[in-house]
């Protein structure tokens, strides 16, 4: 697709007409004018084609075909807000709930993860009666008042302080990422003492006098850096929880529908198959692209909520042409097997990661490899063992403009090079991907590094 425009021209547009809080990739040098897609590909205003290896919200590929065919029918038909009886909302509901284990069987449709995640808490809080929150450090959740409370992600060395909103803020105790590479605690017994936080938490609480209301969490930190706390994390943290009363909401915004494999197509599962939330969140890959979201719960908890007397209404939630495309989602994992394929194809590159000989590259070391599926993070250091910031910054920068692959960065200390693409990314894309890897890597010991920015241009 051209476009009219050329990209300086869009690009003083969205800075006189765009706040500079609504930042865009490689804002310091080049950012991307992206036309088109197809696959794991995205194609710019003049025709050059780039790897995408980050992009988790077209799930099952940029373009395609099937969900494309479903919307544009869809559309030409009806699209309206959800007061009336559609098919599509009530077969997707069904569809999503025979993917989930018992008892989660309440779907609400809503349209972002934030909004997900702010329904759940207000369903906890019905349940509970308690707005005592317990948090991962690191962890993201939503750009809403309510969510970003629970978001230190964004107040990163801050103190965990809302400047507006204090109903949520007093109440949110931020315990220790689970992370056993470059955490507190590393060590065997690392499950176990990450989550005693979460125990003492509960404890902080009921010291008050006052019960807990929910643990948030993803089954793999994602904004953290690809943290895949150890299994034993979770029985003993929803345990404590919901000992103390309070209820496990899994926000699954980032990491559901098989990015992890098909032996774990929600990341809760990761936990073990007999820990099941009482919340389930949904967003991002649920409509490749639309915007589709959903909060799963329990008849339970949804019983609560009912009996406060306040009709639930989201004017666009669960209209027909999201849920067609969430139908057409759901098909197309199944017909091509997806999640077995990002099983197949995330093994295959951490292997390659993981055996990457990096003896001519004297600058850049890999510290770990981690991940399930096409859900990895690659943390990358400098000799000393310490987080390589910069060096992920050259590669990443090096990546797009040499070798036209985009690539993500995350984690505290942003030295966490992010895979998580579309999941028609193949085995070809893989090995794309690691060559290129290994030849920015190597151009870093052939530069001066006092000109590397921090952030990626
Ligand atoms: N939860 C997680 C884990 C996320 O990564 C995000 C978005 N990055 C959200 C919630 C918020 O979703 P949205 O941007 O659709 O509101």
């Amino acid at each position: 697709e051209e476009s009219e425009y050329t990209k300086d021209e869009i690009l003083e547009k969205r800075k006189k007409f765009f706040s500079s809080s609504v930042s865009v990739s490689y804002e310091n040098s080049d950012p991307l004018m992206i036309m088109g897609g197809y696959k794991a590909r995205l194609i710019d205003e003049h025709g050059n084609v780039y790897l995408d290896t980050r992009n988790n919200v077209c799930h099952v590929g940029h373009q395609n075909e099937a969900v494309v065919a479903a919307v544009q029918k869809q559309v030409g038909i009806l699209n309206t807000n959800t007061r009336y009886l559609h098919p599509n909302a009530a077969l997707l509901a069904e569809r999503l709930v025979s993917l989930l284990p018992d008892p989660l069987c309440k779907v609400f449709f809503v349209n972002s993860g934030s909004e997900a995640n702010d329904l759940a808490l207000r369903l906890a809080q019905a349940k509970t009666k308690s707005n005592n929150m317990i948090v991962v450090d690191t962890a993201y959740h939503g750009h809403t008042l309510s969510t970003l409370a629970v978001s230190p992600y964004k107040y990163k060395s801050k103190e965990f302080n809302m400047p507006f909103n204090d109903s949520l803020g007093k109440n949110v105790i931020k315990v220790p990422c689970p992370d056993t590479f470059r955490g507190i605690h590393t060590g065997d017994d690392a499950a176990s003492k990450y989550a005693n936080y979460v125990v003492e938490a509960c404890n902080t609480y009921k010291k008050r006098g006052e019960d807990v209301c929910a643990f948030i969490t993803e089954g793999g930190l994602s904004v953290g850096g690809v943290i895949l706390p150890p299994p034993m994390y979770f029985k003993k943290c929803v345990d404590a929880v919901r000992a103390a009363g309070g209820l496990y909401i899994a926000d699954e915004v980032q990491t559901a529908l098989g990015r992890l494999g098909d032996d774990c197509f929600w990341a809760f599962l990761h936990g073990g198959n007999d820990i099941v939330p009482d919340i389930v969140t949904i967003g991002k890959p649920f409509g490749n692209g639309m915007p589709l979201a959903a909060v799963i719960t329990t008849e339970e908890v949804s019983s609560a909520f009912e009996s406060m007397g306040v009709e639930y209404f989201n004017t666009f939630a669960g209209s027909p042409v999201c849920c067609a495309a969430g139908l057409a989602v759901l098909d197309e994992l199944e017909r091509n097997k997806l999640p077995a394929h990002a099983a197949r194809v995330g093994n295959y590159l951490k292997s390659k990661f993981l055996s990457l000989d990096l003896s001519d590259c004297p600058d850049v070391n890999i510290g770990d490899v981690r991940g399930r599926g096409l859900f990895m993070g690659i943390d990358i250091v400098n000799n000393d063992m310490e987080p390589g910031t910069l060096e992920t910054s050259f590669i990443c920068t090096k990546l797009k403009e040499d070798f036209r692959i985009l690539t993500s960065i995350d984690g505290p200390h942003d030295n966490v090079l992010v895979v998580k693409p579309p999941l028609a990314f193949s085995i070809e894309d893989a090995d794309e991907f690691i060559d290129a890897f290994k030849k920015a890597a190597q151009m870093i010991a052939k530069i001066d590094k006092s000109k590397i920015s921090k952030t990626p241009t």
